[in-house]
């Protein structure tokens, strides 16, 4: 649910590319006072079910219920969910919870229902900003119940929300898929003499054949064949594409041939110090956009603190990435270091584009380098790879595509 909130408000301002400057921007410029939703709680009660909003500020709020499916609905406004808040798991009468934005500045929050349910706002602790909800199977059904006129408001049904206008727009993600090396570049060579740049084609094209075949999903191959492209080169090709994602495909080699096992990788905090000195020192030179955001006309203050906003929501949706792809790796085989590793490889440094490196197996080991020619191994990889992916963009996906659309709450 992390990107709800900034997905309302990037989406505003453009549906694509979704890039993670923009949205920051939007949160900077947002109008203050708009209370942020830090917990989201469900409880059993007597007969029902509770539900607990805690709030940083007071909100305005309205509160009825809808059928087809039947769902208890809780608009707030102005307020904002927290980046941090997980929603809770089924509970009682309540199966599911979404929470999504609202065109002007709200955030609605759905409760899924079993069956028609009474829902009632109770008083909550004196002092306490919170907001609570009480859902009973009480006798007079599909009617919600407002506890204090002045604060609940039964709403029209059916509002339109702001999602559904973005639905015809909504795009494919677009997953930049990097085999690494080719040509004049073999990358390591295991002592079978398998080259790491066929291995790398050879996965990477079946993670873009998988990726293709996904709903809401696009691969583009930075190389599709044996030649050589600049690092460089290939962080550019993803850029142009606008990738949502950029995947690097290796295989390791060490000297001892006994070290086995997958590794990842994204940028280090140094890396991308070093990339943001380059990027604004070339800024004028360039026409590039990070995240859709030029730098070129801003002043070196702002243009380095846009910059490092922008790295620092990519180093973070990295790392989020990163963690589910080693997850489903390990389901695979081996892996060497259990915990996503930081370096300063080249290709992760996009200012703007989530980036991981997989290092999938070691070539320098004799029963790896079987493996990693093997087809069925490939496979293997390129799907626990995109199962990784899937389950990333599944609960962060970027405003304006598909998955979007399909994970916002409907009205
Ligand atoms: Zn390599």
């Amino acid at each position: 649910m992390r990107s709800l909130v900034a997905s309302d408000l990037s989406s505003r301002r453009r549906t694509r590319p979704a890039g993670l400057l923009g949205l920051l921007c939007l949160f900077v410029l947002a109008p203050a006072g708009a209370a942020q939703v830090h917990d989201v709680r469900l409880a059993a009660i007597s007969g029902g079910t509770r539900l607990d909003v805690a709030l940083s500020d007071a909100v305005t709020d309205s509160l009825f219920t809808l059928d087809n499916p039947t769902r208890v609905v809780l608009d707030l406004k102005p307020a904002t969910l927290d980046r941090q808040v997980h929603l809770p798991a089924a509970q009682g009468l309540v199966h599911r919870v979404r929470v999504g934005p609202r065109e002007g500045g709200g955030l609605r929050i759905v409760l899924d229902v079993d069956r028609q349910v009474v829902a009632r706002r109770v008083p909550a602790a004196a002092g306490e900003r919170h907001l609570v909800l009480e859902l009973t199977t009480g006798d007079a059904v599909h009617a919600a119940v407002p506890a204090s006129p002045v604060t609940v408001a039964p709403a029209p049904a059916a509002a339109p929300v702001a999602v559904a206008k973005t639905l015809p727009a909504a795009r494919d993600l677009t997953i930049a898929v990097d085999a690494g090396h080719g040509g004049d570049d073999p990358g390591a060579t295991g002592r079978d003499g398998t080259h790491e740049k066929d291995v790398t084609l050879a996965v990477a094209r079946v993670l873009a054949a998988r990726i293709n075949a996904e709903h809401g999903m696009r691969a583009v191959l930075t190389r599709d064949g044996d030649y050589f492209v600049p690092l460089r080169e290939r962080i550019h090709r993803a850029r142009v594409a606008q990738a949502d994602l950029f995947v690097s495909v290796h295989a390791d080699a060490v000297r001892d041939p006994n070290v086995a096992g997958a590794s990842v990788y994204v940028l280090s905090a140094r890396g991308a110090t070093s990339e943001a000195a380059k990027w604004l020192a070339d800024r004028e030179n360039s026409a590039d956009l990070v995240g859709g955001v030029s730098l070129d006309d801003k002043d070196n203050v702002l243009a380095s603190v846009l910059l490092d906003l922008s790295q620092s929501a990519a180093m973070s949706s990295s790392m989020v990435a990163a963690e589910k792809v080693l997850t489903e790796l390990n389901q695979v085989g081996e892996v060497r270091k259990a915990r996503v590793q930081q370096a300063g490889f080249v290709v992760l440094k996009s200012p703007d584009i989530p980036s991981l490196l997989i290092e999938t197996a070691y070539i320098t080991n004799p029963a790896e380098e079987r493996r990693l020619r093997d087809e069925k191994y490939q496979s293997r990889l390129a799907d626990a790879i995109l199962a990784g992916v899937r389950s990333y963009f599944h609960e962060n996906p970027p405003p304006g595509t598909r998955l979007a659309a399909l994970a916002a709450p409907q009205p």
